[in-house]
């Protein structure tokens, strides 16, 4: 390596250690003879101090250059140490500097913690972007986010698996489509893995999860959609009803939390963040969450879903309420959820089927699915969809298929609602939307 240590890592034991630090200038300042320099690493920051011999030939010096600095450890007089940097009690005495890397001047975008730069130009330089901390802290609390997905998952149980992303086309509408040419024949980017988990179920895998990429061609210019996100999906067998299900995705959303919670401290406090950890998530009847709305002035027809709006209100009240800034809306309307959600015995209105909101936005849609061939072609029939031209997915339930259900949540949104970002673009780092496909 071209370090003998990080920024952020160097402490008054290492006091007169000559030492070698790598990473982005991160201001210059120079008084007279002397030139300060702040040197910024993904680690943290320290202060350098040139030797006056130096300071000549890189006053100049600009913001954001790599450098490599090498010099002795001093500690600091006591009353000179800034105790927001965070290696406040040393400063590194330079005697050579070498230029790895010149930043051209100016920057096209801010990059100072605070910064009145709009998201769309941010994201055109998303790599500069991320040089900010409060930045960088989003895209560690994500990383865990997805490792504490997979520690999830597999301590249940479920087995890791991927599925194919090029599909003929999807079993659920194709108006989200990404359609392309596979070798002359009509094929698209998967928009689910719904039915592969499914599939792997009934062949004895009995409970897989896949965190992978999702694609969907959506229209909308909204603060919570993308075109291509990461999907965190998982399909159980052998469950009694929905509440098994939803049993899970409550397990998993709180181990999230408490995770993040107790092992991303500083990340938190960086973003100014307080994470609530529900005791238990209240499940709603869809009828009721109608009800509560009604009240409040806000009414949707029994057969319609729940609007952005309501989603929002319901939050609310359930927040006032039950103290919980988690809720599952249950039992959806038949006539708004696809063909492959199991209805409850003798009710053909209704769903086996829940949605899962977190402060005002939907994390999850989740279901018991038929499972039985004869009810699927009916249901399927209704829907206006001809099961028989998907002769793999109707095969899944031929040979011996366990009642089973499952759930898809977003990554990238459970990151954003999380971190009260205000935009989902904020919790990846390269978003795709209708307008963006560079860089
Ligand atoms: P919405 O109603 O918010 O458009 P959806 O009901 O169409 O979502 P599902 O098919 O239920 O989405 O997908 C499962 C989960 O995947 C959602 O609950 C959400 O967390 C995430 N998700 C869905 N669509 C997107 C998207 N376009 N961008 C980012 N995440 C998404
Ligand atoms: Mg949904």
């Amino acid at each position: 390596m071209l370090k003998t240590h990080s920024c952020g890592e160097l402490t008054a034991e290492e006091a007169d250690k000559d030492v070698v630090l790598t990473g982005w200038v991160d201001s210059l300042r120079v008084q007279g003879k002397i030139a300060f320099l702040i040197l910024r690493d993904r680690e943290g920051i320290t202060q350098c101090f040139l030797n006056p011999n130096l300071t000549n030939e890189f006053k100049d010096l600009s913001k954001e250059s790599v450098v490599l600095v090498a010099g002795k450890v001093k500690n600091r007089p006591e009353n000179q140490i800034r105790r927001e940097l965070t290696t406040g009690e040393i400063e590194l005495g330079v005697d050579k500097i070498e230029i790895l890397s010149r930043a051209e001047t100016p920057l096209p975008i801010e990059i100072e913690e605070e910064t009145t730069t709009h998201l769309d130009k941010r994201l055109d330089f998303r790599f500069l972007d991320v040089r900010r901390n409060r930045i960088k802290s989003i895209f560690k609390v994500r990383a865990k986010i997805y490792q504490y997905s997979v520690e999830f998952f597999t301590q249940e149980g479920f087995i890791n698996i991927q599925t194919p992303k090029l599909t003929q086309s999807g079993v659920e509408s194709g108006a989200e489509e990404f359609k392309l040419d596979y070798f002359g024949k009509p094929a698209s980017l998967s928009q689910s893995p719904q039915v592969y988990k499914q599939m792997m179920v009934a062949s004895g895998l009995e409970k897989v999860f896949e965190i992978g990429p999702v694609f969907r061609a959506e229209k909308s210019h909204t603060t919570r959609h993308l075109t291509e996100f990461t999907g965190v999906d998982f399909e159980m067998g052998f469950v009694k009803d929905e509440h098994d299900v939803m049993d899970v995705v409550e397990k998993y959303i709180k181990f999230v939390l408490e995770k993040v919670k107790r092992e991303c401290k500083e990340e938190l406090k960086m973003l100014d963040i307080k994470l609530k950890v529900p005791k238990e998530i209240p499940r709603l009847e869809m009828s009721e969450v109608k009800k509560l709305l009604a009240e409040k002035g806000k009414e949707i027809p029994a057969d319609d879903d729940l609007d952005p709006e309501g989603e929002k209100m319901i939050s609310k009240i359930v927040e006032e309420k039950y103290g919980s800034e988690l809720l599952f809306v249950i039992n959806f309307p038949w006539s708004v959820r696809p063909f492959y959600h199991m209805r409850p015995k003798g009710i053909v209105t209704g769903t086996k089927s829940f949605d899962l909101i977190y402060r005002g936005v939907e994390l999850s849609t989740g279901a018991q699915r038929e499972h039985r061939l004869e009810m699927l072609d009916k249901q399927a029939k209704e829907k206006g969809i001809n099961l028989k031209e998907m002769t793999f997915y109707r095969d899944i339930f031929r040979f011996g298929c366990p009642p089973h259900g499952g759930a898809g949540l977003g990554l990238d949104r459970i990151t954003e609602q999380l971190l009260g970002l205000k935009n989902i673009r904020e919790a990846i780092l390269l978003p795709r939307d209708v307008e963006r496909l560079t860089p």
